[in-house]
Parts: structure tokens; C-alpha cells; sequence
């Protein structure tokens, strides 16, 4: 009896590719951790769409009708591009990228109410990213897109210990470094457990061993000193004027009972912990819709802006798609559609989808974020101010300071940005002029400089803006519009787990090529 040679596990993925192709082998590689399943069905859907693009190379191929030239539209046409599918995007703007919109000198920002035009100076530094404006490190397939299309991306610096921390109801009012407030609740926190440790509190969950350990942990962890007191540390930042000759001295340490009972204090210093919003975070150079323009371009010749879909038709081999550019109504057949138009604005747009698939397009709830940004003298990085966000009361949350152009004399700074919600309501039904006034208000509580520095501001409610009627899908992804309906395919990020990122619209679009070459297949 012939012994058999074990197989190697390159060896046995090849006999699995063998038997089952690529997307076989990849599901292998996942299941025996050689890969990690992040994202895993949406590799499978490339590796799908790949292996039928080149199976089908000289075969007569169907045309799809794209409709809307966002992330996933476009990202949709590049892929048909390659695969030599002929196609035709449209799009009801004048431009692409759909809620990846970057605003500049001149740019027009129009809502349902309200006209602005962005009075930038005309600078590659001077931008607005009013939707998309950050990049994670784990959106590889937005990422592959980047590197494929040489779009350069800069670091996004999300996270500023040195920005602001502020509170009307905590610090009496008064903005203190978010690294003094990193350090304290590091130092509290590790302060309450050493002590716990020493009076015995935890025996039952660590050993003797384990507790000299642990201590030499948390001392380190929370900066302590020998009494197990957080007591302040240079962590938190030094006195002014302190260092260089003399040496530093640490600031006074923040008292744990000033913030901790204000829960939006600790989230926003933790904020950056999470996974999506950890760095390093990305950006494209000069403006997110770079990226949009890269995938434009490539697929310039099939795209058609400035026409507004009006109907969506089934007929007996295909679809029939309604529009109209300007006062010039019209129509083209196709034998699939692929429909990234968002469902809060598709619901309005008469359609032969099923009776199913209109419920489900009915029933997504969208958020409603806001923006404003201004143009202004770079005054916070003479505050030590490089990047990051600083964090105030929820009328306005968030103010961010550019990413690029340090030590240029102008930058743009994003004087408020929520999320949703009732104070976003509040902001979106404001006029553009109420908007700037009341970020100007608010923020001056965080730079007492802000109003004599800042000018020009552009703001955006989402909830107003024609063609998106919303930031994002707030809905659970329905696992319906994953699938074909009949002739229709959906695409968009609230099909996805990453609703409100553009790798879920990447996603999204790979789930409806996939799609696509089954049925292409069959
Ligand atoms: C405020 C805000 C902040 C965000 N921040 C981030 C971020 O930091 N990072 C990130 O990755 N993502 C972020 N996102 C989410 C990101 O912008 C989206 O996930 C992504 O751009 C969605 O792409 P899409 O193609 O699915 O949809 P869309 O961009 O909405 O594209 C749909 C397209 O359809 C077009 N359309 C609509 N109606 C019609 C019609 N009748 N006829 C023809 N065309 C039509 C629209 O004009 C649009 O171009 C943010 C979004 C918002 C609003």
C-alpha cells in the first residue's frame, strides 16, 4: 500500500479551485482562517463577477440601464466598462458622486428651499466635503478603487487629542484639551481598580501571582503614582509656558466627579475607539469627489447628466426606463437595470417593481445629518490645533478643522455636524443666514475668537437636498432589494451593513454584479 503524501494547503485550495473556481477557493480560505471573513460575501461577489466577466468575453452581452451616479452607480459602470458590457448611466444631477459632494469656490448647493453658492477663494485647500468626508483603513474595496483609479489619499486626522472638549454642563462651561480628559478618566478609572485590588474587593477573579502584575498595569495605563492616586500627568497636557528651559509641568488634573457624569463628555474622548472611526483614517487629496471624478472619467462616453429618471417600466424582455433633461422628455430600453437611486427618493418614482419590493423601498427611514462649514484665518493651529474634531454641546456637536494645508494662512472649518435627530431637524429648517448665526453662537462658547475669524458659510440639511432626501438608511438592510426583481437589480450602501459609508455603496455594487452574472449565467 502506497502511503499518500499529506496535502499541502496550497495543494488542496488548488484542488478546490479546480473543482469549484475562485469564489470556491476563497470560501475555503475563510473557513480553514487563512482569511479573515470581514466583508467575506462581498470578495465573493468580485471573485463571481470577475470569473463571469472572463467567461463571457466574446459573448454577445445584455445592456443595462444604470440609473444614478453615485459611488455605487459609478463604480457599477466601471466594472461593466471593463467587462466590455454596453450600458448607460444617468444621472439627475450635473454632476456625479450623488452624497459624495465637495464643495468649493463657486460649487451651488441647492436644497428644496434654498439656493447658496459656496464664496470660497478658489484653492485646492479650500473645500467642503458636505457628505462623505472620511475614509476608514478597513474599506478595502473603496480603498482598491483609490489605488486602482491613483486617486492620492492623505491622512484623515479624526481623533485630536489636542482639540477641544466642551460642555456648557461640565468644566464650568469652559472647553479643556481632550487629552485632559483622556488622561483623567484613564487615570480614574485605573485609580478605582488598583485600589479595589488592594483592599481585596477582587481576589475571586485574580490570583496572588496575577496581582503585582496587574497593578504594575494599571499604573502604568493611568499614569498613577505610588499611592495609586491619578493625581495629573504631563499626559494631560502642561502649564503654559512650562518646558523648554525650565521643564515641564503637568497641568492640574481634571476632577473625575466634573465630567463623568456627563455622558457625552467620556463618549466623545472614546469616540475614535471604535473600529470604523480608529486611525488611520484617509481622505483624497483636495476633496472626496475625486474619487467620484476618477470613476467618471472612465466611463465618460456611456453617462448622461442632467437627466431625471421619472419612470421605471417592465416589458416582455427587459426594462424601459422614463425620463426627462430639462423640458426634453424621453426613454431607452435595456435589458437590466441597475437601480442606485436611494429609496427616499425612488418610492416617489413610478415603477413596475413587484408589490414586494415597493414595500421594501417604502419602509427604509433615512437620517437627516447637517453641515456648515466657513472659510477662515487657520487661528487653531496657533492653538496647537492640527486636524481633528472638537466636541461641544449637541446643538452643533462637532467642529472640524481641515486635515491638509497646515500652515497655510486659510482653511475651511466645519463649524457643526450632526448626525440626525431633533436638533438636526431644528438646524435643517433654519435659512442658510439663521444657520450661520447659530453655529456662530454656539461655537464661540469653544473659540472665543470664532466670530471675528469666520465668513463665508455654506451649510447643507441632506433631508432637503433634491435626489438624496436624506443622509442615510437608519433601516435594517432588506434582504429582499439584495436580490433581483425580475429585470431590477438594487444597488446603494442601505443595502449593506455600512449604510452611510461608501464602502457599503462599493459593496452593494459588487452584491448587484454578482447578481447580475447569475442571471447572465443562467
Ligand atoms: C452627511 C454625510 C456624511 C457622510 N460621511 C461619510 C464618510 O465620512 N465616509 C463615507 O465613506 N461615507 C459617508 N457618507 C455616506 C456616503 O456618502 C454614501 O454611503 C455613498 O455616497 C452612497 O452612494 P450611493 O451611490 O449608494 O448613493 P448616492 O450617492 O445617493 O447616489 C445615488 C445617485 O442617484 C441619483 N438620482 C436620484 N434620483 C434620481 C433620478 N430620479 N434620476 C436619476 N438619478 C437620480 C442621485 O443624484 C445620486 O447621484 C456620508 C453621507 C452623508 C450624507
Amino acid at each position: 500500500m502506497s502511503q499518500e503524501k499529506p496535502q499541502s494547503r496550497r495543494e488542496f485550495l488548488h484542488a478546490i479551485g479546480s473543482l469549484g473556481g475562485s469564489a470556491a477557493v476563497y470560501q475555503a480560505m475563510v473557513t480553514m482562517g487563512l482569511l479573515v471573513p470581514k466583508d467575506a460575501q462581498a470578495a465573493i461577489n468580485k471573485q463571481r463577477w470577475q470569473a463571469s466577466a472572463s467567461q463571457n468575453a466574446s459573448a454577445n452581452k445584455p445592456t443595462i440601464a444604470i440609473l444614478g451616479a453615485g459611488i455605487s452607480g459609478l463604480y457599477v459602470a466601471y466594472e461593466l466598462k471593463k467587462a466590455g458590457y454596453p450600458f448607460y448611466l444617468i444621472e439627475a444631477r450635473a454632476r456625479p458622486g450623488g452624497r459624495n459632494h465637495t464643495v468649493r469656490a463657486g460649487s451651488v448647493l441647492t436644497e428644496t428651499d434654498s439656493q447658496q453658492v459656496c464664496q470660497f477663494d478658489s484653492h485646492d485647500e479650500l473645500y467642503f466635503n458636505a457628505g462623505a468626508a472620511r475614509i476608514s483603513q478597513h474599506h478595502q474595496h473603496l480603498l482598491s478603487i483609490c489605488r486602482e483609479l491613483k486617486v492620492p489619499l492623505q491622512a484623515l486626522v479624526n481623533d485630536n487629542p489636542g482639540a477641544y472638549l466642551h460642555s456648557t454642563s461640565a468644566f464650568a462651561g469652559q472647553p479643556v484639551r481632550g487629552r485632559e480628559v483622556q488622561a483623567a478618566l484613564r487615570g480614574n478609572i485605573a485609580s478605582l481598580l488598583a485600589k479595589a485590588i488592594n483592599a481585596n474587593a477582587l481576589n475571586g477573579e485574580i490570583s496572588n501571582v496575577e496581582r503585582a502584575y496587574v497593578l504594575e498595569v494599571l499604573k502604568d495605563f493611568g499614569a498613577l503614582d505610588n499611592s495609586w492616586q491619578y493625581s495629573g500627568s504631563t499626559r494631560a497636557g502642561v502649564v503654559p509656558g512650562s518646558g523648554g528651559l525650565t521643564g515641564e509641568v503637568a497641568k492640574q488634573a481634571l476632577k473625575f466627579e466634573d465630567f463623568i457624569f456627563h455622558p457625552r463628555v467620556p463618549f466623545a474622548a472614546n469616540f475614535a475607539q471604535t473600529y470604523e472611526q480608529a486611525a488611520t483614517m484617509m481622505q483624497p487629496v483636495g476633496g472626496m469627489d475625486k474619487i467620484a471624478y476618477a470613476l467618471a472619467e472612465q466611463v465618460a462616453e456611456e453617462s448622461t447628466y442632467g437627466a431625471e429618471v421619472t419612470a421605471i417600466r417592465r416589458t416582455t424582455n427587459g426594462v424601459r426606463v422614463e425620463g426627462k433633461v430639462g423640458k426634453q422628455v424621453g426613454a431607452i430600453e435595456a435589458d437590466y437595470a441597475i437601480v442606485t437611486i436611494p429609496p427616499s427618493v425612488l418610492f416617489k418614482i413610478p415603477n413596475d417593481f413587484s408589490t414586494q419590493a415597493k414595500i421594501q423601498i417604502a419602509q427604509v427611514q433615512y437620517a437627516a445629518p447637517t453641515k456648515i462649514a466657513f472659510q477662515s484665518p487657520r487661528f487653531w493651529e496657533l492653538e496647537d490645533i492640527y486636524g481633528g474634531i472638537s466636541w461641544t454641546d449637541p446643538e452643533i456637536l462637532q467642529l472640524w478643522y481641515p486635515s491638509g494645508g497646515f500652515g497655510m494662512s486659510q482653511g475651511v472649518i466645519v463649524g457643526s455636524y450632526l448626525f440626525g435627530g431633533e436638533h438636526a431637524a431644528r438646524f435643517a429648517n433654519m435659512s442658510p443666514q439663521q444657520r450661520s448665526e447659530f453655529a456662530l453662537a454656539k461655537g464661540e462658547r469653544v473659540h472665543p475668537n470664532y466670530r471675528q475669524n469666520l465668513s463665508r458659510p455654506v451649510s447643507v440639511a441632506w433631508s432637503k437636498v433634491p435626489y438624496s432626501m436624506g443622509g442615510w438608511s437608519s433601516s435594517a438592510p432588506s434582504s429582499i432589494l439584495q436580490k433581483p426583481d425580475g429585470p431590477f437589480i438594487f444597488a446603494g450602501d442601505h443595502l449593506t451593513h455600512l449604510q452611510g459609508w461608501q464602502e457599503g455603496a462599493v459593496i452593494s455594487s459588487l452584491n448587484a454584479l454578482a447578481n447580475l452574472a447569475s442571471m447572465v449565467n443562467a
